[in-house]
């Protein structure tokens, strides 16, 4: 058996995807600049495809620029919204402890330029307060950014109250929402978002392909400086399969997210309800505030890395931390900013399910994770000790 149950870190493109890709690379290759047919055909394609992404989350197709992805428009908006406030001389930025590193780490160089950064508590359930993006706001504020809907615990964020919050007190809010579009319902009007971030990859469309949402009036700043593709905002020869392949996969998913998110939601309940008969574990991020696909647990007294290990041995494919961080030894930055002490976020596992999964797959997931745990608490020197009484169970 091969379980797939790590759809936050990409997801499988559609049939549907994959055959607009494909029939686009055959048939629609001219270069969207060129005057002539072959290219004025891309052109109607490009310009469709922009249409279909601005209408699923409430946009006008002129506020949508096609990026490589979610990290290049995380860069761009923050980016953006750090030059109007050079030019304004507003130099404080607001957002939280537990964002993507496309966004913690375009923060962290703005701060070596001389920006003040404050990163907001999102406290043990994972879910950010409005009023302390309020008191956070002070005159010198040009942008508050806070993601949608969390990677790797799949909190949910109260987006439309802070984003009244920023618009009451006339400052940007840029949202990365790589996670939530497609998944949950999104509209840039009713949510007050100025600027927001979107990745193919996280709903079934290609890799290399996302868009920025940019409201109009707001001056964008180029990262890519060459052609005038994407108004003169986003230099380079768009790649028009993987932006069509985009917005069929954005509009399959958005047709059917209410019931798939119903039928997730159950599944992802069961599956927690079965994890946490685990003795010493406990679920990350709020229970009923979180993405309909999401599980994330952290186990007392093991690695997740080996957890990880012998699932993968019994075919099934999870996570521990974020695909960004695995590989280095530091616990995941996330379960940090809610509160998990080192060792406790060392044991933890994220299982993010699609429409693929089944009944099935989450019971025998709760019956693999359970002999794991046990077998991998059976020879942890951690567990010894917590057994014994010489170390203290913290959960
Ligand atoms: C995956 C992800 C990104 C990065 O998107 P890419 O298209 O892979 O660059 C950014 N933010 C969040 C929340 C993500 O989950």
């Amino acid at each position: 058996m091969k379980i797939y149950a790590d759809h936050a870190a990409t997801t499988k493109m559609s049939d549907a995807a994959v055959n607009t890709l494909l029939c686009m690379s055959k048939e629609v290759w001219g270069n969207p600049s060129s005057l002539y047919e072959h290219g004025q055909k891309a052109k109607e394609v490009l310009e469709q495809a922009r249409e279909d992404v601005a209408s699923v989350i409430n946009a006008d197709p002129k506020e949508i620029y096609f990026t490589s992805g979610g990290s290049e428009a995380d860069n761009q908006a923050i980016l953006t919204a750090a030059e109007i406030g050079r030019k304004q001389g507003k130099k404080h930025i607001i957002s939280s402890a537990f964002e993507h590193h496309a966004v913690l780490h375009t923060l962290e160089k703005l701060r070596r330029e001389g920006f003040d950064i404050t990163l907001l508590d999102v406290h043990e359930n994972g879910i950010i307060l409005p009023c302390e993006v309020e008191d956070a706001i002070r005159d010198d504020t040009c942008l508050v950014t806070i993601m949608y809907a969390n990677n790797e615990i799949g909190t949910i964020q109260p987006i439309r109250e802070i984003g009244a919050v920023c618009r009451r007190k006339k400052v940007l809010f840029h949202t990365d929402a790589v996670q939530a579009v497609a998944h949950i319902p999104v509209d840039v009007k009713a949510d007050n978002i100025d600027m927001l971030s979107s990745s193919a990859h996280k709903f079934h469309g290609p890799k290399g392909t996302g868009f920025l949402y940019c409201k109009k009036g707001i001056q964008l700043s180029n990262l890519i400086e060459g052609g005038a593709q994407e108004r003169g905002k986003r230099a380079g020869t768009e790649n028009v399969p993987g932006i069509a392949a985009m917005a069929t996969a954005l509009k399959e998913m958005d047709g059917k997210k209410m019931p798939a998110a119903a039928r997730l939601t159950k599944l992802r309940d069961r599956l927690i309800e079965g994890l946490q008969q685990i003795p010493h574990s406990a679920l990350n991020g709020d229970a009923k505030h979180r993405l309909p696909g999401n599980v994330n647990f952290c186990f007392e007294g093991i690695e997740g890395e080996s957890l990880l290990l012998l699932l993968d041995d019994k075919g099934i494919m999870a996570s521990s931390g974020s695909a960004c961080t695995s590989g280095s030894l530091d616990p995941s930055h996330v379960l940090l900013a809610i509160g998990r002490i080192h060792d406790v976020a060392h044991g933890s596992l994220r299982l993010t399910l699609g429409e693929e999964n089944t009944e099935e797959e989450v019971e025998y997931i709760i019956k693999s994770v359970k002999e794991v745990v046990e077998y991998l608490r059976g020879f942890s020197p951690v567990w010894r000790e917590l057994m014994s009484g010489e170390r203290e169970f913290i959960l």
